[in-house]
Parts: structure tokens; sequence; C-alpha cells
């Protein structure tokens, strides 16, 4: 029953194209009208026709502490009576600032955003200000936000130049954006020899935005002596992995040190925050110190740093709570690879600490082109049968998902009872 949510819906799309303020959300790749949302607690959503859901998104990772977490929410209204932003320092950004670096090897500055997008590419303007080099490496099936130069697709030709998946962005905007493949070395090799003006290689270090898609540990290994050889900035885009992963994202769990890294999501416990920090000699090219511009009026607003703060002490303060959501990730797709084995459905499962992912596809994943060949069209299907049970899954083949602390074994195990009935009922 979405009556409400399909009349919401009707009506938004007469103001807002698309009907939302974020394109995923419409639920295209899957088919049938989002649920509108009235209100979050805990492991559950409600949607304004009273459905209730078991949620897998947590606001695309933002939410570990679940849905109006009561500590984060006692943060933020204290906070918000002092004032919701003042344009001039605080503590709070300090005190978030020294939480961060205290964990993040490399990272002995950091500077504080409004959204993933802009701390990634205020990491990228200060890494070839720093290098004073033009050009760039990203990696296909890697999302780090919706800026012009990162926003391209791979050309024609072996070493590939980006050119743009967009309409609006000029050829001019992306010619300095390499494309390379995800756990492939070779293909960098060939990038740094295609160009002498690389200033940086940026990578999701945990690939959440193509599905869950880690990296090999010797692949990481490898970009950092690429870089270290090349000259170039390694830049870790830890806007999703950052405290979801790993209390210290990949670096917790593989043994390679970035020269920057770009954080958003947990670090604003639901708030818009996004931020990028790195080695102290790259750092102090920003402005004011240095002359590489970059400048924001909510940077740092003190509602969402108390937000942040309050969600990154309680998680140093029990970095357990990665295990133990990794234990539920585990018996969440485990769960969901037997129930798919004994129905013959082919599915290959990932988890990292509080994330996790499922492709049904035959083959491992290990870049974009693995993921792109799973059936998308099963997962359509899967997800639509999945909603109408009340469960939340990302509408599209290719997010990851994650559990928060409230989301225990029971509502696992009833997950698994409704995905036995939805996977029966397709085929
Ligand atoms: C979500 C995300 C971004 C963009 O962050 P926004 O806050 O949506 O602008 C960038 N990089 C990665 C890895 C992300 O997951």
């Amino acid at each position: 029953m979405l009556e409400r949510s399909y009349q919401a819906y009707q009506e938004a799309l007469n103001y807002i194209p698309g009907g939302v303020d974020s394109p995923v959300r419409a639920f295209k790749s899957v088919g049938g009208v989002p649920p509108f949302i009235d209100r979050g607690e805990g492991a559950f959503l409600y949607d304004i026709d009273g459905n209730r859901y078991i949620d897998y998104v947590q606001s695309w990772g933002p939410l570990i502490f679940g849905h109006a977490d009561p500590e984060t929410l006692d943060a933020v209204c204290q906070q918000a009576k002092k004032g919701l932003s003042f344009g001039a320092p605080t503590l709070l950004e300090t005190e978030l600032a020294k939480e961060i670096v205290e964990l993040f090897e490399g990272v002995d500055k950091i500077r504080f955003v409004s959204s993933g997008t802009e701390a990634v590419m205020s990491a990228i303007r200060l890494a070839r200000g720093y290098t004073g080099r033009d050009d760039i490496v990203k990696f296909e099936g890697c999302y780090h936000g919706h800026s012009d130069s990162l926003l391209v697709s791979a050309g024609s030709g072996a070493a590939t130049f980006g050119t743009p998946s967009s309409p609006g962005v000029p050829a001019d905007f992306t010619k300095h954006t390499l494309l390379a493949t995800y756990n492939d070395l070779e293909s960098v090799k060939r990038c740094f020899e295609a160009s002498d003006n690389i200033a940086c290689v940026i990578i999701e270090p945990i690939a959440g935005n193509m599905g869950l898609v880690p990296a090999d540990e010797e692949f990481l290994r490898g970009l950092r002596e690429l870089c270290d050889e090349y000259g170039a900035v390694l830049i870790f885009d830890e806007v999703m992995s950052g405290f979801r992963a790993h209390l210290k994202g990949a670096q917790g769990l593989y043994d390679v040190v970035p020269d920057m890294v770009t954080f958003g999501k947990v670090i604003g416990g639901g708030m818009p925050v996004g931020a990028f920090g790195g080695r102290a000699q790259i750092m102090e090219h920003l402005s004011p110190e240095g002359p590489v511009y970059q400048a924001g009026t909510l940077s740092g607003n003190p509602v969402a740093m108390a937000a942040g703060l309050s969600v990154v002490r309680r998680l140093k303060e029990d970095p357990d709570i990665y295990k133990i959501l990794e234990a539920r990730a585990k018996g969440l797709v485990g769960g969901m690879k037997k129930i798919a084995d004994a129905y013959g459905i082919p599915l290959q499962i990932e988890v990292q600490g509080s994330m996790f992912g499922f492709f049904f596809n035959d083959q491992p994943v290990r870049n974009f082109e693995d993921a792109k060949r799973s059936d998308l069209e099963f997962f359509a299907k899967f997800h639509q049968e999945m909603i109408k049970r009340g469960i939340y899954f990302a509408p599209s083949q290719f997010e990851a998902g994650f559990i928060s602390t409230p989301l225990d074994e029971k509502l696992i195990d009833e997950t698994l009872e409704k995905v036995e009935e939805g996977m029966k009922k397709i085929l």
C-alpha cells in the first residue's frame, strides 16, 4: 500500500525534477513508487502510508547508530539552541578535527565542508595546486561526487582520457581526467605512461558505489609505489568507508597510507558534512595558509560538528561495534547466499565492517565491468518484492548496504524470511 506515496510522488513531480533531490531516490532502476518517508526510528523507516521498513540504506551510510538516535539528537538539539551557524570559528571544529587526525595516519590537518562532493572537489584542487600538475587518475565505477571533472566515462583507447558522462560538462573539463580499471595496476601504469602531468590518483579503497567491491591490498600497495615514483598525490576517498568499514576506514584494514583522505557521511551523523585532510606539507598550501582557494559559508557548521563529534567519539570509545556489525552483515548476506543457492540463483556476496553488498552474478565482482554483468532485471524484481515485504534495500544493484547498531539478529532473521519469500515468488 503506497497510495499516499503515489500521490506525494505525483505532486512532487510537478515541482521538483523527477520528484526527488538526488536521482537514485526515484527508484528508476528498480521501478515502482519511492515510499515518501515520514520518520525513522532505529533500524526502521516509516512511510506516509504507515508502512514500516527494516532499513539497510540508513541515509546512504551516515546513520551508523540508526535513525533518530537519541544521543545524536541530544547533541544536535543542545547545540541548535546556542545558534545554528556563526560563520566564525568554534571549539567544536578543532575537537572533531583532532579526533579524526588522531585516527588517520597521513592526515595531519583537516578542513570541513558541507558535502562529500565538495570535499573531493577541494582535495583535487589542492593536489593540483600542490603538485603544479593538471591531470588526475580515477577508476571506473568509483563515485566521488558530482563535480564536473569527475563526471567522466571511458573514452576509446588504451590509457583513456575521460569524456563527459553528463551533458553540461564541457569536454575541456574532463580532458584532464584519466580512467583506470579497479584492481588492475597495469591500467594505472598505462595512465602514468600516457601523461607526465598527473597530480593525483583518487580511489575509493573500499568501493561502495558500484556495489561493494573492496580493493586488493597488493593493488593499493602498487598505487602507493606508483604515486611515490611519479610524485603524485594518493587520495583515498573514504566519504563512505571512513568510520563504516572500520573505525580507521581502509587504513584499519590495509597497510597502505595515502597522502590525503576525504570524509563525509558518518562524520556528520546525518547532518550535511564533508571533510578533506592530508599531510601537513600538502595542507599548508590551502587558503588562508597557502594560495589554493577554498571556502564555505556553512563549512564546519556547529550543529553538524556537534552531531559528528558525538558519533565519532562514541565509535572511538567502542571500536568493537565494527566487529559486531560485521558479524550481523555476514549473517545477512551469508543467509541470503544460502537461500539463493537452494533456489539456484547466482549470488555474489561481500562484507566489510558494517558495509555489505550482493550481486546477482555467477562470477566474482572485482571491478565495474564485472558489476555491470549482474542480472539487473532480477535485482529490480527482487527489490520490488522486498519493498512490498517491508525490507528497504538500496534501489540499485550498484549500491552498498549498511547495518546500523539497532539492526539486530532478530531483524536479520526477519529479513531472511522475507528474502526467501521474495526469491521464491520471482522464480
Ligand atoms: C557519497 C559519496 C560522495 C559524495 O558525497 P555527497 O555528500 O553525496 O556529496 C563522494 N565519494 C564517495 C566515496 C561517496 O560515497
